[in-house]
């Protein structure tokens, strides 16, 4: 029987048309709880607190009766400022924007985080976005809604931006937009995955990828 070639290590998930990927993309859209910005959220037990069990919590807080929608949404809104308080810049991450700006890629960050704490963080670690998209638009994930917003703002075709997120909605949401790639960082679950374009273990192994497909433009192939 022949044997077959070793192929070589090159990316997690190895495929060649992973390498082309990049290719005529003009834009990133970017999460931000998670993918750039490690808080300390435990979703599970914020849900049960709260008492929804929509699939979208924020959906949830507002399909609640009136009287106790406001009282919840504050209970959310203070969870979150704790949260945001204790939140800390992810490894690599201001070095992958750098990158990502370096490579002639506009920047948007989509969070459904709020206006104030997404101000703030972006404050706090000094980071910079050609536009940033918070839930206070009224637009959020999984939704594909803001992240249409957000290359519609960037005068970017969505299928000429990679997405970048961290959680199911941020796949989902960056399907339904039709960005390309679709790309999941920093989750472990094999089956989201697979619906991702491209996956990496961090944000470290994100900045290699683009390293080496980015700006590749006039060496053939
Ligand atoms: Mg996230």
């Amino acid at each position: 029987m022949e044997e077959r070639p070793r192929r070589l290590p090159r990316f997690p998930r190895d495929e060649l048309l992973e390498a082309q990927a990049f290719d005529g993309v003009r834009a990133v859209l970017l999460d931000m709880d998670g993918t750039l910005v490690d808080s300390p959220y435990d979703w599970p037990a914020i849900r049960e607190r709260l008492g929804v069990d929509h699939p979208s919590l924020i959906d949830g807080l507002n399909g609640l009766p009136e009287a106790e929608r406001e009282a919840r949404w504050r209970e959310l809104e203070a969870i979150e400022a704790g949260a945001t308080a204790w939140a800390t810049l992810v490894e690599g991450a201001r070095e992958l924007l750098e990158l990502l700006r370096a490579a002639g890629l506009s920047l948007a960050l989509v969070t459904n985080n709020s206006e104030a704490n997404t101000r703030a963080l972006l404050e706090r670690f000094g980071l910079d976005f050609d536009v940033v998209l918070t839930r206070d638009s009224g637009l959020y994930k999984p939704s594909s809604a803001p992240l249409l917003e957000a290359a519609h703002r960037l005068g970017v075709p969505p299928g000429r931006c990679a997405a970048v997120g961290d959680s199911r909605h941020d796949v989902a949401a960056a399907r339904e937009a039709g960005c390309s790639p679709v790309i999941l960082v920093r989750n472990p679950d094999p089956e989201l995955a697979a619906r991702a374009d491209l996956a990496f273990a961090d944000l470290r192994g994100l900045m290699r990828f683009v390293e080496i497909t980015v700006g590749r433009d006039g060496e053939g192939g």
